[in-house]
């Protein structure tokens, strides 16, 4: 088994994180909170930048003991083809969504890396901005899909714990550790420009968890220091599978987490999804967060169809609609922004991240 690399424990730079974030901290909420909403404002001003998850396949290889799609789950498995995926995606269009994120279980044969390509070239005929969830890939195959006009990939560790890591992830290419980690790196050199790094709250001890977290993230910050990063603090929800989480987190600590991460990272994105409530995303949208997620489906497809009841991956909390959604952020003078990139800006993938790399060659996409 290849072992961890050493920056994943060093403490050396984490100890200012690990102040605000301990349960006997002398930093109060309230002081965190008011200095993590003034470094917010300063940086981001006041907006929120807004995305919508479309999940294009539920096949998956691997056995997340925490997932309702992984493979011994007894759901109804099937993938939008082509023209599922346009009319999803003119259905989102309608809602005011320019900015995808398109989502897939582990590689499979049903879908695969070609799938993948594919439906990014679709999404981005329509979509001011595409990413993708979904299975680690070689260097080459992220420059393809930057070529076709992805520009973020999303992959969260789920846990840095290893051992936890080894028994959560029964079975399945998901269950190499080190390959995970290792992702972003990979994208980043294939010309993705963002990465979004996150752990599943509830997993694993949260602050070990949140401190790997940052240290991968400053880890990738050495080498790719021009790429866009983003950390997400998703909590697990009830799920197909009815896995109860060992180490819940509540309100305040993971209020302190997003406070404490605005403080030690000023310019990074900070992301919360449908999975938390309607009253606690307003709370938290001024505080800390810049970038949501709206009129989220986990089912595949389910915007053409909004009255689809199949399971999906969990259930989602915040369920109103892009409209509600937007006039409770202007209420508290916040402004929804639907579009803050430009297609045209997407350059070669060989437009690289890091300063001192050599281009890459790249394929024209068909
Ligand atoms: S979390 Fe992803 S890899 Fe794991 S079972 Fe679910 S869809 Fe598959």
């Amino acid at each position: 088994m290849k072992a961890s690399p050493d920056w994943l424990t060093d403490e050396r730079e984490t100890a200012a994180l690990a102040a605000m974030l301990s349960p006997t901290s002398s930093h109060s909420l309230e002081a965190l909170a008011a200095e993590s909403r003034a470094i917010t404002l300063r940086r981001f001003g006041r907006t929120m930048t807004l995305y919508a998850p479309l999940y294009l396949s539920n096949y998956c290889s691997s056995g997340c003991v925490y997932c309702g799609f992984a493979s011994d789950r007894k759901t109804v498995r099937h993938r939008l083809e082509p023209d599922e995926t346009s009319r999803e995606l003119m259905a989102m269009k309608k809602l005011g969504i320019s900015d995808v994120l398109l989502l897939t279980g582990e590689r499979t044969a049903a879908a695969d890396f070609d799938y993948l390509r594919r439906s990014v070239e679709i999404a981005a005929r329509t979509m001011q901005r595409v990413s993708v969830e979904a299975f680690p890939m070689s260097v080459a195959e992220y420059r393809a899909l930057a070529d076709c006009g992805c520009t973020g990939i999303t992959i969260y560790q789920e846990t840095y714990n290893r051992e936890r890591y080894e028994d959560l992830h029964r079975w399945g290419p998901k269950k190499d550790f080190i390959d995970r980690l290792e992702t972003p790196a990979r994208a980043l050199e294939g010309g993705i420009k963002n990465v979004g790094l996150g752990v599943l709250l509830g997993l694993s001890d949260p602050v070990e968890d949140a401190l790997c977290l940052y240290r991968h993230l400053r880890h990738l910050g050495l080498s790719w220091w021009r790429a866009g990063m983003s950390l997400s603090f998703p909590r697990m929800r009830p799920q197909t599978g009815g896995y109860e989480p060992p180490f819940p987190v509540d309100d305040h600590l993971l209020a302190r987490m997003i406070f404490a991460f605005r403080i030690a990272l000023p310019d990074t994105e900070l992301v919360l999804s449908t999975r938390e409530s309607a009253a606690y995303r307003d709370g938290m949208s001024s505080l800390g967060i810049t970038r949501m997620s709206i009129e989220s489906r986990t089912t595949v497809g389910g915007y053409h169809d909004p009255a689809n009841k199949e399971k999906g991956q969990f259930e989602i909390f915040d369920d109103r609609t892009a409209k509600e959604f937007c006039l409770a952020l202007r209420k508290q003078n916040i402004e929804p922004v639907f579009k803050n990139w430009e297609p045209a800006y997407n350059g070669p993938s060989s437009e690289q991240n890091s300063a001192t790399t050599e281009p890459l060659a790249t394929e024209p996409c068909h």
